[in-house]
């Protein structure tokens, strides 16, 4: 078997963020009374991305991204509502609702007794820890690396240092990686000499410096990857 160890990341790869956005939102509207048709959370994800492209930009700061999406967004629908108690809201409920990537659970039972599987996070670890327990991926795994605890994040080379020194002897080549973040995942990987898999399920166009060694749109294609022979 080419890859012994798998390091997955979990937001966005083994979690998934817009449904626990969608929901955590939802949940919002219905304690205020108001209806949540799937419009407003297409309206909230094309306004949130606007913002952060501002943010990317250097044209807004990051707290003032977090309240002014929720201003907009209720200004287009005519509702008076707080937006700064929203977001808190709207961001305690993430961390409660974490909700699995269609294919996510099935994919780590099917690994689970070839491969050794680990957790890269970037995240609180508090936070983190609370989700692992909700979903209860810490049954399909074989440690789990926060950013937090670390004390160093993704792409960061001290991250993946302490990763590598922290689960057992291998060959990096031995290892692959599997998340969704060009920037963070793939990129550390490759400063790392770590195999990388690019999580693409938006199909995504390639951007930045970042060199994924594969490309799956769906984790089950995971299967694929892992099985083909070596280039
Ligand atoms: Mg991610």
């Amino acid at each position: 078997m080419r890859f012994r160890k798998l390091l997955f990341d979990a937001d966005g790869t083994l979690w998934d963020f817009n449904a626990s956005a969608r929901l955590s939102i939802g949940n919002g509207f219905k304690r205020r009374g108001y209806d949540y048709p799937d419009t407003v959370y297409k309206r909230y994800e094309v306004i949130n991305k606007g913002l952060w492209e501002r943010y990317e930009r250097g044209e807004m700061p990051r707290d003032r991204v977090l309240v002014e999406r929720f201003e907009l967004l209720f200004a287009e629908l005519g509702i008076q509502e707080d937006a700064a108690a929203f977001e808190n809201e709207f961001r305690q409920g993430l961390e409660e609702n974490p909700i699995w990537m269609e294919g996510a659970e099935d994919l780590l039972r099917r690994l689970r007794p070839d491969y050794e599987i680990y957790i890269v996070t970037n995240g609180v670890g508090d936070t983190q820890r609370r989700r692992i327990a909700l979903t209860g991926l810490d049954r399909y795994v074989d440690g789990i690396f926060i950013s937090d605890e670390i004390g160093a994040q993704k792409p960061q080379g001290a991250f993946f240092d302490y990763v590598l020194s922290h689960i057992g002897p291998c060959e990096t080549q031995e290892l692959l990686l599997i998340g969704d973040s060009l920037s963070a995942d793939i990129l550390g990987a490759n400063h790392a000499g770590i195999p990388a898999c690019w999580f693409n399920p938006e199909r995504l166009p390639l951007s930045g410096s970042a060199h994924p060694d594969y490309e799956i749109h769906a984790l089950p294609d995971l299967m694929t990857v892992l099985t083909a022979p070596a280039s």
